[in-house]
């Protein structure tokens, strides 16, 4: 993770889809509301997040073309460590 980033910023990424899912317990959210009122990165990382949670679940699913699915299988065969 960025070493740049202060230790509140780091735990508040750690549980920011929590955050956002709104599955963590009042005190673990009162924190981090308490980090993004005074942190403009994070706000700036949760607000990012939120609007790419909503338009994802607003786009229509697509069909991957052949072509794609092929390649990306070629892929991922590729770089499938040689193990047994
Ligand atoms: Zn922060």
């Amino acid at each position: 993770m960025d070493a740049w980033l202060s230790p509140t910023c780091r735990n508040l990424l750690a549980h920011m889809s929590d955050y956002l899912d709104e599955t963590l317990d009042a005190a673990q959210e009162a924190r981090i509301q308490q980090h993004l009122a005074t942190c403009a990165y994070c706000r700036a990382m949760v607000e990012t997040t939120r609007i790419t949670i909503v338009l994802y679940r607003a786009a229509p699913m697509v069909a991957m073309p052949r072509e794609v699915h092929a390649r990306l299988v070629r892929a991922l065969a590729l770089e499938q460590p040689a193990k047994r």
